[in-house]
């Protein structure tokens, strides 16, 4: 474990006097930083690809460097109207890791056989690596753009796992 814990939020912002609202942390006062990680993570809940996301993270030199957030359908949790809290908790989330951590980019991790997609758009792609694709590049270019609105000082990169735990990079 690194330096800095969640414990510290709790903490600091009692100390501080943070407003909370109903549902969430409204506002995180500016003295609840806690030193610096490189990027927070989105990764999906789905459990086959947990160890994978893990070493992926590892091989990009970001171990204990980021923050994580876990919702299904990655990417799409972020932004499908299908799913309105997973929205507002990732949002929350990235405005908490900028406060807390100065992070400078999110990166995104979607991954193949998605159940949280086929929720959204059905059984359509299973098996169909190029139509899976698109829909997840059309999902990741949505999340750019509304990221780019909140956040137009944070960086973003997608990737796409398969289920053996390779990954490829996407370009939005
Ligand atoms: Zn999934």
């Amino acid at each position: 474990m690194k330096h800095n814990c969640c414990n510290h939020i709790g903490r600091r912002t009692v100390l501080s006097g943070a407003v909370f609202v109903a549902g969430g942390i409204a506002l995180l006062p500016g003295t609840a930083f806690a030193g610096h990680a490189e990027a927070l993570v989105l990764t999906c809940i789905d459990y086959r690809l947990v160890d994978d996301a893990v070493h992926f993270f590892d091989s990009h030199h970001l171990t204990n460097e980021y923050d994580q957030v876990s919702l299904a359908g990655a990417s799409l949790a972020a932004v499908s109207p299908k799913f309105p809290s997973s929205n507002a908790a990732l949002w929350d989330h990235v405005d908490i890791a900028k406060k807390l951590h100065a992070i400078k980019k999110v990166i995104v991790v979607d991954h193949r056989d998605c159940g949280a997609y086929k929720v959204a758009y059905g059984e359509k792609f299973v098996g169909e690596r190029a139509g899976e694709t698109a829909q997840h590049k059309e999902v990741m270019a949505e999340f750019k753009k509304t990221l780019a609105k909140k956040h137009p000082d944070l960086g973003v990169e997608f990737y796409l796992m398969d289920l053996d735990g390779k990954a490829e990079a996407v370009t939005v």
